[in-house]
């Protein structure tokens, strides 16, 4: 076994698409990024590429790159899974975001995380937290993530 962590962060601005575990969610605001900045995937990459030891994201996807601008995290992760030949045994994540509520969304997002990475659905968490007004995250500047994964060699 093998255990990886990943986090993630991007500014919300307005104009963006609000794109969370490839579900995007109604909202005035989205993640400012050169890719599509879903940043709860791009917690799992780094958490999947972190129990491989095998870098990061940004050594993966440069985010000065051409290829990777506007790129669909999908895709990326994807790369990853094929990339580490990865045998997931769990996931667990952590959404932080201060609006809007994730709730009515994270079955949505959990399934559409199952569907690309061909795990069964008990096997990857998503957990949604605000945080009380408190930084960036909390006077609604940031969205951030974080993930674990468990891998089997
Ligand atoms: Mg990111």
């Amino acid at each position: 076994m093998r255990v990886g962590i990943g986090s993630d962060i991007h500014r919300l601005e307005e104009g963006r698409k609000l794109v969370i575990g490839g579900i995007t969610i109604p909202y005035d605001k989205g993640e400012k990024a050169h890719s599509d900045g879903d940043v709860l995937i791009h917690a799992i990459i780094d958490a999947i590429l972190g129990a491989y030891s095998m870098d990061d994201i940004g050594k993966h996807f440069p985010d000065n790159a051409a290829e990777t601008e506007g790129m669909n995290s999908e895709e990326m992760l994807k790369a990853v899974l094929i990339m580490t030949q990865c045998k997931i045994v769990n996931i667990d994540t952590t959404v932080n975001l201060e609006k809007p509520r994730l709730r009515p969304y994270i079955q949505n997002i959990r399934e559409n995380l199952s569907r690309i990475m061909e795990i069964p659905l008990d096997r990857i968490s998503v957990k949604a937290k605000t945080a009380e007004g408190l930084g960036p995250v909390g006077e609604g500047l940031a969205i951030s993530a974080e993930a674990a994964v468990l891998v089997s060699e």
